[in-house]
């Protein structure tokens, strides 16, 4: 199973999401952000977005 948790990313969110695959947890996670973070996603720049996904990808762990 694989596992990620907004403070991984140091967002003061205690969202965490799990799945069997990164890519079923990395779309979750994507969601999450895309509603509960709108406000700071719609700050940053599609370069800054596609590091926040690497990121956000990076630091999804086996769980
Ligand atoms: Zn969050």
């Amino acid at each position: 199973m694989e596992k990620f948790a907004c403070k991984n990313l140091g967002v003061d969110c205690d969202f965490v999401v799990t799945g069997e695959t990164k890519e079923e947890v990395l779309q979750k996670a994507m969601e999450h952000g895309s509603v509960v973070h709108a406000d700071l996603m719609k700050t940053m720049t599609p370069e800054q977005l596609a590091e926040f996904g690497k990121a956000l990808a990076a630091s999804i762990q086996a769980a």
